[in-house]
């Protein structure tokens, strides 16, 4: 491609609306352009990378045996109300854009498409003997995210593989996620990014055992922690650890004390003279259910503890059907708002007690009468602990379960896991912590969703049975970016070869030199007819912007036809470590080959 022809503008300023590194370069050198919030144009050079992201992503799945198809992006509502994920996704984040056709049938944009191949499943899939099989596609994905940011990170349309895999049983399953797993690791390691697979919460998408694939980098919204044996990672959504230990209570009888100003446990323990461990802390959280129902939710946890609010939300969906519900639409700290409209008096915030009174909640329709008390593991062991009186200012002491609070009948985990925790597997190692961008997903999703919406088959003994399913997620565009977030300095972005959009950038600097456009364009001709992707900056532009352009837009290996051309030779410039030689025009191909192909095998 020749510079000169392309739609090509570099810009020398960061764009405003850019915070990170990845977003600010892919919008200077001219790779995206904001369209709206969270919509993005992929402009030539973009598109060329995403395309060899996909057929790198295509590749190793083909190789797995799966198989590659398109399924539409409209999806009738009717499927996500038989898998019942359609308020959840329609009203609880709303992260599903959806919309009326002209018959008033309601539809939403695909943010993925369990629901869709689930219904080709229960159609097609009749005898074990077609299982276990697997699809995926590579498509635009809608979600419409609360906050759409960094660029192609977290769009509200973006590309996504997906794919889908159906069995007879958990074996044949396990065996498939075990096959996605090595060929998500392949595809990482050629797209040349550092990531970490880590034990990953599964939502809302719903089943139990799931991994995330990080690319690490400090722009990253995930947080993970690992051990350094590499025996243990886990987004913290989901890690587990051990929690410090208990100091010796310093209180001995069971007292109400004035505790001025401590509505935290910081304050708390520096006016008691205790350890946060000698503390059992009372938070309280809304919930509302997808059936409408508000349940207000009461978690005693010990001080020196955080409640994880993605543990807290899997313990309220399992609970959901005490309720008459199905999922959980929302979980927040409710604020002098939301407290005025289900408070029957002022709570003493701060210092609430574990065993705050179900007459704090007015009766009416829709909400819970009584708290739903829920005690985190922590709390549990405790003995002579301080806690809220139920009193603003006044705090009690030496307090005991059984004695004066009566200990919840649920008790749970949802607790935080932070860095410097010790390992479960081993307590000598200390929990460290990274930031990850997820840029893949695979789920066991198990039968949830052929039971929910019927997809069956019949087994060698005659049985029905509904099928074990996964999912696999990468994605694409994100990655695309994750890339880049790993691989740039000052001057620019620094292509991974495997994924540049073109390998070689041939700068003239000055192309009004008769000789240097023949020797530039002899190149441009040898190594497209060597199968090497190339770029021929033939603009009418100084050479120092030329340079500067080829750095910004990050080509692996820039030639330039200056004076060393007198002398038969070309200076090839490295991208990356921007070394530079001078190499006859006469090997330049064979050169570059075998460069290529070093870089390819890395
Ligand atoms: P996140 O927690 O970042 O919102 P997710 O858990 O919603 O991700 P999945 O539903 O598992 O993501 O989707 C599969 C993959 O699609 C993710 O691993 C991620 O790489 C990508 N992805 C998800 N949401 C977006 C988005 N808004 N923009 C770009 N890529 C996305
Ligand atoms: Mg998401």
């Amino acid at each position: 491609m020749r510079l000169s022809q392309m739609l090509f503008n570099t810009l020398r300023d960061d764009p405003a609306e850019a915070e990170i590194p990845s977003h600010k370069l892919l919008v200077r050198a001219g790779y995206i352009r904001r369209i709206g919030s969270g919509l993005y144009a992929y402009l030539p050079l973009m598109w060329r990378v995403l395309q060899k992201v996909s057929q790198i992503v295509r590749e190793e799945m083909n190789a797995t045996g799966a198989q590659e198809c398109l399924l539409p992006q409209l999806q009738p509502s009717d499927l996500w109300q038989e898998s019942g994920r359609w308020e959840t996704y329609t009203k609880a984040e709303g992260i599903m854009f959806a919309l009326q056709d002209r018959q008033k049938r309601e539809l939403g944009l695909g943010p993925t498409h369990e629901e869709v191949i689930t219904t080709i499943a229960r159609d097609m899939i009749r005898s074990y003997r077609q299982l276990p099989v697997h699809l995926y596609q590579i498509q635009t994905k809608f979600r419409d995210e609360i906050r759409p940011r960094f660029g192609l990170m977290r769009g509200r349309e973006f590309i996504m593989k997906d794919g889908y895999s159906f069995h007879t049983n958990r074996d044949s399953l396990k065996q498939t996620y075990q096959d996605m797993d090595r060929a998500y690791r392949n595809m990482l390691r050629r797209c040349s990014l550092k990531f970490q697979p880590v034990q990953a919460d599964s939502g809302a998408i719903g089943g139990g055992v799931s991994q995330e694939f990080m690319v690490l980098a400090e722009a990253g919204e995930d947080e993970v922690l690992y051990t350094e044996d590499s025996q243990y990672a886990a987004n913290v959504e989901k890690a587990v650890s051990l929690p410090a230990e208990v100091q010796p209570s310093p209180f001995t009888e069971y007292k109400k004390v004035e505790t001025p100003n401590t509505n935290t446990i910081a304050t708390l323990c520096e006016a008691l003279g205790c350890d946060a461990t000698n503390t059992v802390k009372n938070v309280l959280y809304q919930a509302v259910y997808d059936n409408g129902m508000t349940v207000l939710v009461l978690v005693n946890i010990r001080g020196d503890q955080d409640v994880n609010e993605v543990k807290l939300s899997n313990e309220l969906t399992a609970l959901a059907p005490e309720y008459g519900a199905k999922a959980v639409l929302a979980l927040t700290v409710p604020d002098p708002e939301a407290q005025s409209k289900w408070a029957a008096k002022p709570l003493p915030l701060g210092y609430i007690d574990p065993g705050l009174g179900d007459e704090y909640i007015t009766q009416q329709e829709n909400l819970a009468p009584k708290f739903l008390r829920l005690v985190d593991k922590t709390a549990v062991e405790l003995k002579n602990f301080a806690t809220g009186a139920n009193e603003t200012g006044y705090h009690v002491i030496g307090a005991n379960w059984g004695d004066q609070f009566v200990l919840p009948d649920r008790i749970v985990d949802v607790r935080t896991a932070k860095a410097g925790d010790l390992a479960v597997h081993d307590p000598t190692q200390i929990l460290q912590t990274a930031r990850g961008i997820e840029v893949g997903h695979i789920f066991q999703l198990g039968t949830k969703y052929s039971q929910a919406m019927n997809a069956t088959f019949t087994s060698e003994q005659g049985e029905e049975l509904p099928c074990y399913m996964g999912c696999y997620g990468v994605g694409v565009s994100r990655l695309a970016q994750a890339a880049v977030e790993q691989s740039y300095d000052k001057n620019g972005i620094i292509w991974p070869v495997a994924i540049a959009p073109y390998t070689v950038i041939i700068c003239v600097p000055n192309i009004t030199d008769s000789q240097q456009m023949e020797v530039a364009e002899k190149l441009y001709q040898d190594l497209q007819e060597a199968g090497i992707e190339v770029l021929l900056d033939d603009r009418n532009e100084r050479a120092g912007v030329k340079f500067k352009d080829a750095d910004l837009i990050g080509i692996p290996y820039r030639l330039v036809t200056g004076r060393a051309i007198k002398s038969g030779k070309v200076e090839c410039v490295e991208r990356a470590t921007l070394a530079s030689e001078e190499v006859a025009i006469d090997d330049l191909v064979s050169v570059l080959q075998e460069r290529i192909q070093t870089a390819l095998n890395a």
